[in-house]
C-alpha cells in the first residue's frame, strides 16, 4: 500500500480532486476514509485518515466539535458584518459613492456565506456518518469516485 500525500492515487497518479473541489471530509485533516481504492487502477491507498468512530474522545472533540464551533462563530461574524453593513446603508442617506446597492450586495454576500457556513458545519457529522456507511458497505474502503467524484 502506498500512502498518498495529496488527493491523488499513490499508485497510478490519477488526480482525484480534478472534478470535485468540495470533496467531503478531507478538509478536516484527520477525518475521512482510512483507505481509498483508486477507481482507475483498483489499488488501495492508505490515507492516514480515521473514521469518526475510530477517534478517541479527545480527537473527536478537537476535530469535530471545536472545528464546528469555530466554523459557526466565523459564520456568525460574517452574518454580523452583513447586518452591520446593511444597517449602515439603511440609516446613512449620504452614501452616494459608491452607491448604496454596492454595500447592500456586500451585506447580502456576507449573510449568504455566513448562512452557508453554519449549514455546512451542522451537516458535517452526517457527512462523516455517510463515509462510515460507504466504508462498511464496500468492505473496508471507499472508492475514489465516492470521495472525489471520479
Ligand atoms: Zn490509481
Amino acid at each position: 500500500m502506498v500512502v498518498y500525500t495529496t488527493a491523488k492515487c499513490g499508485h497510478c497518479g490519477e488526480n482525484w480532486t480534478a472534478l470535485s473541489p468540495n470533496a467531503p471530509n478531507t478538509v478536516f485533516g484527520k477525518l475521512g476514509p482510512p483507505v481509498i481504492r483508486c477507481a482507475s487502477c483498483l489499488k488501495d491507498n492508505k490515507t492516514g485518515y480515521k473514521l469518526i468512530r475510530d477517534l478517541n474522545p479527545l480527537e473527536k472533540l478537537l476535530y469535530v466539535k471545536v472545528k464546528n464551533i469555530f466554523g459557526i462563530i466565523f459564520s456568525l461574524v460574517f452574518i454580523a458584518m452583513g447586518v452591520y453593513t446593511g444597517n449602515v446603508v439603511a440609516y446613512d442617506e449620504s452614501i452616494k459613492d459608491p452607491p448604496s446597492y454596492f454595500y447592500l450586495a456586500f451585506a447580502c454576500g456576507f449573510i449568504f456565506f455566513g448562512a452557508m457556513g453554519i449549514r455546512n458545519n451542522i451537516s458535517v457529522e452526517s457527512d462523516l456518518d455517510y463515509t462510515q456507511e460507504l466504508f462498511d458497505k464496500n468492505g473496508g474502503f471507499v472508492w475514489s469516485y465516492e470521495m472525489y467524484g471520479i
